[in-house]
């Protein structure tokens, strides 16, 4: 990455930014530059050869003022402390764009979930769920799934609170499998989110999605649903990539055959009729609208000008660097900025810790019906801040977002 700052002085940035063309009281940045409270925790964990490592956890909760932190887990090997702020921050935004009635939060372990067998797996997780008990709860911080963890490791950090706690509270952590209280939809909805962010889009800026060309960067749980939705409104998936490459085919793929092809050889490469590609290479193919789907930072200076789709909707956190983010501007690129595109994810969270407290279940229609809803809202909410404040979409997002923290942080007497 050549650009000159980091994701985390990215998200800084935007929230400066934004406070000083609101006029917001400066205080409202002097606290969101810094996260409320950092925990981070050694987890030892005995490995299959019987040695003993030990491994790195962090958890944050960035700002309460609209309610418990809320946020994912991401097991990553590079993982770092100024990442997870940067990711900490974003939430604290999201879930204000979103309305939903929490604050921001992150978390994760430093390790490479592909590299551990699945008792390691288990028992890191359970190691990480007991140092951070304390720390969270259905109250206070209530976790999900992100990069590199899933619903199997949402049910053993369950089944480890209880242990810990003694107290059985479904709620305290979302995207379960059903069987454990998990909500219809949470699965698929992040890349629902996505589709549906895309589609207000296109009716506002003009960009069909009925026979465009779909390039996702990052083949996992947000750009799979994604692809799918799209495949399902008549667009055309040409490009996708994973850890380990990419595939791409100008006729079109079928997403649930690419998935296969993933689950069975463990990559979307060598899926059958494509021409194999690398992993950053869906960024730059030809296509009308791109999903980056895997880690933030990837377009930047260096790839921005090979950048040929009209819509980007990002599926992922932080994928686009302040420089680029200018230059699409100013090329005339719209851009769905992940605190509004990938906002659909946390909202069916919401649902879920919404029916665990009620004890009482929702069926998909009933789910999907009041996910659009909100995306439909969040958009038109934005949109109504890019034209009062005459901004772009990111910048109008998170002025949506500091106008309802700030509000809420002053009726809380913090400002
Ligand atoms: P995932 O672990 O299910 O999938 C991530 C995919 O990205 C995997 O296929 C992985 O191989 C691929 N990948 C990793 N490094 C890559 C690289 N350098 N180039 C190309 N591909 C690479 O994760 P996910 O849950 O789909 O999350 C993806 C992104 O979406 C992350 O930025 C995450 O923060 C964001 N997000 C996820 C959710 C959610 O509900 N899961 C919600 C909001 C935002």
């Amino acid at each position: 990455m050549s650009d000159k700052v980091s994701f985390w002085e990215s998200q800084l940035q935007n929230v400066e930014r934004v406070a000083e063309f609101m006029g917001v009281d400066p205080a409202v940045y002097e606290i969101l530059c810094k996260p409320k409270a950092v925990l981070q925790v050694s987890l030892p964990v005995r490995m299959d050869d019987g040695s003993v490592k030990c491994f790195e956890g962090v958890r944050i909760h960035h700002n309460d003022a609209r309610g418990p932190t809320k946020g994912g887990i991401r097991y990553h090997p590079e993982l770092d402390l100024d990442t997870e702020k940067a990711l900490a921050t974003l939430m604290t935004c999201k879930n204000a764009v979103a309305d939903l009635p929490y604050g921001g939060g992150k978390g994760g372990i430093a390790c490479d979930p592909k590299k551990l067998s699945l008792g390691e797996l288990e028992r890191l997780t359970r190691a990480y769920a007991a140092a951070i008990a304390w720390f969270i709860g259905v109250d206070l911080d209530i976790p999900a799934p992100d990069m590199g963890t899933d619903e199997q490791i949402m049910a053993w950090f369950l089944d480890e609170y209880r242990k810990v706690t003694g107290k059985i509270i479904p709620g305290v952590i979302t995207a379960k499998p059903i069987a454990l209280g998990g909500s219809l939809g949470r699965t698929a909805a992040t890349g629902r989110g996505v589709f549906l962010a895309a589609v207000e889009a296109s009716k506002s800026f003009d960009i069909p999605i009925k026979g465009s060309s779909v390039s996702l960067q990052g083949y996992g749980n947000v750009a799979y649903y994604a692809a799918l939705n799209f495949h399902e409104a008549g667009a055309k998936i040409v490009a996708a990539s994973d850890s380990r490459g990419g595939v791409y085919h100008a006729g079109g793929i079928d997403p649930r055959k690419l998935m296969k092809h993933k689950a069975e050889t463990g990559s979307v490469v060598g899926f059958p009729g494509c021409k194999r590609i690398s992993t950053n290479d869906p960024l730059t193919v030809d296509c009308d609208i791109l999903v980056p789907a895997a880690l933030e930072s990837v377009i930047t200076s260096e790839n921005m000008g090979d950048i040929k789709a009209k819509l980007i909707a990002e599926g992922a956190n932080g994928p686009t660097l302040p420089d680029a983010d200018k230059f699409l501007e100013e090329k005339g690129v719209v851009i769905v900025p992940d605190i509004l595109a990938n906002a659909g994810g946390v909202t069916v969270s919401y649902f879920e810790w919404v029916q665990n407290r009620m004890g009482y279940y929702w069926t998909d229609e009933e789910v999907d019906q009041r996910l659009q809803q909100v995306m439909k809202k969040a958009f038109n909410d934005v949109l109504g801040k890019v034209e009062e404040y005459e901004v772009n979409m990111r910048d109008g997002a998170h002025a949506l977002a500091l106008g309802r923290v700030s509000e809420a942080m002053r009726l809380l007497g913090r400002i």
